[in-house]
């Protein structure tokens, strides 16, 4: 099942809010031709259509031709692809883990100095380049452990995401 909030996520995320009505309105019909849509979503055919292909790069939508019988002229049909928006969403999920994950590791990985007044926290070699000296301060700064509160956060946002995924 995809909900009407996992798709403006997904969308959002992927192709911009510009997509959104069309989306809405494509969403509930099985295959609509483009001047229907542009009608619809109150655009040009032109600007209808770059969004649609915006949409078609995320691999959202699909499209067939069909043939005026009066015009003689082809015409496209999309739908869009519900299905997608899964794939999509586990995908971002992966990526955002992947970022927490390298901010998680730097954190870890980094020893930091703090001024006893607080004024500043700061990575090694920061401090070496200040000789250890707060440099709003003046004062001596001690090796400070690192921030539990931060790296807390982000364990717990990767769990979260983690059990989104499954
Ligand atoms: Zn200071």
């Amino acid at each position: 099942m995809t909900t009407i909030k996992q798709i403006k996520y997904v969308i959002k995320k992927t192709v911009g809010e510009e997509v959104l009505d069309l989306v809405s309105f494509l969403r509930k019909k099985d295959s609509v031709s483009e001047f229907k849509i542009a009608e619809h979503i109150n655009q040009e055919i032109n600007s209808t259509r770059s969004l649609l292909y915006k949409l078609h790069k995320q691999d959202l939508v699909s499209s067939i031709k069909k043939r005026d019988k009066e015009t003689g002229w082809y015409v496209y049909y999309w739908s869009f692809k519900k299905n997608r928006v899964n794939q999509l969403i586990n995908s971002i999920k992966e990526k955002e883990i992947e970022l927490l994950e390298n901010k998680l590791n730097k954190e870890n990985n980094t020893i930091h100095f703090k001024c006893e007044s607080g004024c500043i926290r700061i990575d090694f070699d920061s401090a070496t380049n200040f000789n250890f000296r707060c440099p709003e301060c003046g004062l001596v700064m001690k090796n400070k452990v690192n921030r539990e509160e931060y790296i807390c956060d982000l364990k717990s946002k990767i769990k979260k995401l983690k059990t989104d995924i499954k």
